[in-house]
Order: C-alpha cells, then sequence, then structure tokens
C-alpha cells in the first residue's frame, strides 16, 4: 500500500495557511504547526494596537479553521530546529516529527539594527501581545496626561513617536492622531489637545517610499493635516526611558528648507517601533547561506538550495525572478508562495516537471486614515475617499470567518459615524511612581 506523503507546515500565517488550505484536499497527511493557536490578520493589527478592533476580530484559532479536515493535524509549538539529514523538525519540547515535506512560513520579527534593548522602550508590530501591549502603553499615556497637573510632565505623555514610514508606521500614527483629537479628547477631561504631538520618523527623504513619489507626497500631507508631525531624512540614534534621539541629515520637513545635520532629542513616554524586520532565527538551523536580513534565498520553485523538498514562503523568504524582480514582503506575495509550494508538491506527485514561481503583482494600498488612503494598481494612482473605500473592502474580503467579516465591518462604520467604538481596555499595565524627567540636551 502507497503510504500518504506526511506534510509539516511550520507556521500559520497567510503563507502557511494558504498551504494547508490548498493541499488538504490531496492524498497528504498535514500537520500545521504554530507558536501561537491562531492565524492573524496582520494588516490590522494597527487597529488592535490602537484601540479601534478587540484581538478576536482579526484573529482565529486555526483548528476551527481546519476542523472539517481530517488529513489536517493542528499542533501548537515552536519549531527550535530542522534536521535536514533526517528530515525531521524539532520542537520546543523536545519532540521530533518526520516529514516528506517541509514548508516554513515562519514570517518576521522586527529588527532593531543590533540595538536590542530599545524593544523595551519601542514595542513592534507584529503579533497580537506586541498589539495589546501598545494599545495599553498609548491607552495609559492618556490616563496618566489626564492626572498630570504639570504642563511640562502632561507633554511628555502626550507625545507620541512612531518610527519607521511604512505602511505600519504611517497607519500607527495616522490613527493615533486620529483617535486622540476626537475619541480621547471627549474620553479625557484634562488631555490638552495643544500639547499634544505625535511625530513619525522616517530615515529616507520620503515615506511610503515603495509607492510613486505623488503618492508618498500625498500621504505625508494627509498625515500633517491630521496632526503628524512627518520627520524625514531622520535616523533614530538611541531610544530610552526619557524618549527618542534622531540625527537628522538634511531637510526632515520635506520641503526643502535645510540641509544640515543635526541632533534632537524627543521627550516621550511612547514610542512604537516599525522600522525593520529579521527573518526568523528558525532559518538558520538549516545551516545554508542567509541573506543579510536572515532571509533564505529561494531557488526558483521555492525551495531550500540543495533541499528540494524543503521550501522556504513568505516574508521568510527572498525570492528573485531572472528579470531582477523579486516578491515584495506583503500578504499577497505570501499567499502566491504558498500556491505555489502546492503546485510544486503536485507536481511532484503527478511526476512532471518543477514550474517556477512568478509574482502577480496586483497593486498595493496603504490607509492613513478614515477616508484617506493611497492606492497604486499599474499604472493607475489614485488617494482619497475612493482608496480607502477600496482598502476597506480588500481587507474585509480577506479577513478569516464571516463573524470577523460582519463584526470589523459594523465596527468600522459605527466609527466613521460616531468616531466612537472600540476596545480601550487597560488590563494587565498599572499605574507606577513616575520616573523625574531628565533634562536632555
Ligand atoms: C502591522 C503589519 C501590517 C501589515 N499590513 C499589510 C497590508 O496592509 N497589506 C499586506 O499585503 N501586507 C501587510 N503586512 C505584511 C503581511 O502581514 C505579511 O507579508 C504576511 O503576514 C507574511 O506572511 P507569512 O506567512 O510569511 O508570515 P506571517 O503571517 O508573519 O506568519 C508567520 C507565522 O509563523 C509562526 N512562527 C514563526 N516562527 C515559528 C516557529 N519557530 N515555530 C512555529 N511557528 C512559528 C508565527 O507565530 C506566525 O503565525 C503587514 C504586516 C504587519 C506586521
Amino acid at each position: 500500500m502507497n503510504k500518504r506523503k506526511q506534510v509539516i507546515v511550520v507556521g500559520a500565517g497567510f503563507g502557511g495557511l494558504r498551504v494547508v488550505q490548498k493541499l488538504c484536499k490531496q492524498p497528504v497527511e498535514i500537520t500545521l504547526i504554530d507558536k501561537t493557536n491562531h492565524h492573524l490578520f496582520q494588516p490590522l493589527l494597527y487597529q488592535v494596537a490602537t484601540a479601534a478592533l478587540a484581538p478576536s476580530d482579526i484573529a482565529v484559532p486555526a483548528r476551527a479553521i481546519f476542523k472539517r479536515n481530517k488529513n489536517v493535524h493542528v499542533r501548537m509549538g515552536e519549531v527550535v530546529d530542522v534536521d535536514t539529514d533526517k528530515k525531521k523538525i524539532h520542537l520546543e519540547n523536545g519532540q521530533s516529527l518526520p516529514f516528506d515535506y517541509l514548508i516554513l512560513a515562519p514570517g518576521t520579527r522586527h529588527s532593531y539594527f543590533g540595538n536590542d534593548s530599545w524593544e523595551k522602550f519601542a514595542p513592534g508590530l507584529k503579533t497580537l501581545s506586541d498589539a495589546l501591549d501598545i494599545r495599553e502603553r498609548i491607552l495609559m499615556s492618556f490616563e496618566k496626561a489626564e492626572r498630570e497637573p504639570d504642563p511640562e510632565k502632561r507633554k511628555h505623555h502626550e507625545t507620541f513617536v512612531v518610527v519607521g514610514g511604512g505602511p505600519t508606521g504611517v497607519e500607527v500614527a495616522g490613527t493615533i492622531a486620529e483617535i486622540s483629537a476626537r475619541t480621547m479628547r471627549k474620553d479625557y477631561e484634562h488631555v490638552d489637545l495643544d500639547l499634544l504631538e505625535i511625530i513619525l520618523v522616517e530615515g529616507q527623504s520620503r515615506i511610503l517610499n515603495t509607492y510613486h513619489e505623488s503618492l508618498s507626497e500625498k500621504a505625508a500631507r494627509d498625515l500633517e493635516q491630521m496632526g503628524v508631525k512627518v520627520m524625514r531624512n531622520s535616523m533614530v540614534t538611541d531610544v530610552n526611558e526619557e524618549g527618542v534621539r534622531v540625527k537628522v541629515t538634511g531637510d526632515a520637513s520635506g520641503n526643502g528648507q535645510s540641509s544640515d545635520s543635526k541632533e534632537v532629542f524627543i521627550k516621550t513616554g511612547t514610542v512604537i517601533w516599525g522600522a525593520g524586520n529579521a527573518a526568523s532565527p528558525l532559518l538558520e538551523t538549516l545551516k545554508v547561506p542567509l541573506e543579510k536580513d536572515g532571509r533564505l534565498r529561494v531557488d526558483a520553485d521555492l525551495s531550500v538550495p540543495g533541499h528540494p523538498d524543503i521550501f522556504v514562503i513568505g516574508d521568510a523568504a527572498r525570492q528573485v525572478n531572472p528579470n531582477g524582480r523579486e516578491t515584495p514582503a506583503i500578504a499577497p506575495g505570501a499567499i502566491q508562495h504558498g500556491d505555489h509550494a502546492v503546485r510544486v508538491i503536485r507536481a511532484d506527485m503527478a511526476g512532471k516537471e518543477r514550474p517556477a514561481f512568478e509574482y502577480f503583482d496586483k497593486g498595493s494600498m496603504a490607509t492613513i486614515g478614515r477616508a484617506r488612503a493611497i492606492a497604486q494598481i499599474r499604472n493607475w494612482r489614485f488617494s482619497g475617499f475612493f482608496a480607502w473605500l477600496l482598502w476597506s473592502l480588500v481587507h474585509i474580503f480577506f479577513l478569516i470567518g464571516f463573524r470577523n467579516r460582519f463584526r470589523v465591518m459594523a465596527e468600522w462604520f459605527w466609527f466613521y459615524l460616531t468616531f466612537r467604538g472600540g476596545s480601550r481596555l487597560i488590563t494587565r499595565k498599572r499605574m507606577k511612581p513616575e520616573p523625574a524627567l531628565q533634562d536632555q540636551e
């Protein structure tokens, strides 16, 4: 009798989930392993971090997704090692599982470019736990500002710094501006909107730099209108409990006014990091050369060089076509990788030649705030309400689970009309005595 192939999929993110959804109809046994028990819709994570949505709106237990698929076995656990010779993976509890095919889709974590001590003061946004931590930091800042009589100290609590002008940084900064101006103003009697400062710090000369220049300029203008100060050409050189030190080389305002280089210290109690990514350390255990950011450059069929039965897909993979085009680290890239890994396994099972991967660019969109977004689809570029509507529809469509789609749509509709709603609970942090603020030069 022909034994069914054992396929192990590591990661229930966009890439891993897609593999299991597509492969579960084939005569194979699939084990899906994730550190968490859920699939997370990362594109809406910033809405949990800014208290607009609840965690359960954007996450679904992996077991619930595959409850009807008898050949899919879900395990919660962290894969810590891959034994490529014995074709086994090892879990953190010492267990090991054999595989015929292994698909690694472990995504990335944020990177502090070698300054890991900054993480404590400037959390990044990748997991639900990160989002809840950031949400409580933001809400705690408002609570502290509310009870602080000294204006200088109140300003410290009312200053928010977001590092990184990519989609995550822009979304977070825009939403903090929006909820501060509308929702928080009503909730907190003493929060002083004149003191409120939201600063987006970007190392390069423009934000959202994968978009056409006209769209990134439009996004910066929108943010400024919403009350976010956009600092370009500004590199963070230190983060501590007092605030952020930034080296500005050139024109920070984007209006061509200065070419000087200077250091500034921004006093703040809330810093959010959205500046860099590094691939999962799990890839190191494959013992093949990795890129500088830890990603693995895969072969044309998405397999690991020298290991045709092991695939790396999604954000953890660097896939470059012969014409030099790369798969971007976005959800459609991970989903298309997932589809392709299944195509390759099916080709193997049918005794056919493996196809090469080709990324199909469906366009990209980023939201800035209520009724404000930018979109770039082929040579078509647009912004404003229509882009935001399209962004909202696409995100609702790709959310997993009818209940989640319905709840998110209802929340957004309610927020659009009333500027109220969301999930503004503080459950993990407590008020502590404040350290005295030190003067910084
Ligand atoms: C805040 C934010 C906003 C984003 N916004 C957008 C957007 O608007 N549009 C867009 O297209 N893309 C967006 N992205 C990018 C998109 O989410 C990623 O490209 C996509 O999630 C990558 O999918 P993946 O399967 O490679 O990894 P992920 O979705 O990150 O999934 C990786 C999974 O692997 C698990 N895992 C990791 N290591 C292990 C291990 N050792 N053992 C077991 N499990 C492990 C993790 O728990 C996780 O569930 C955003 C990302 C973030 C963080």
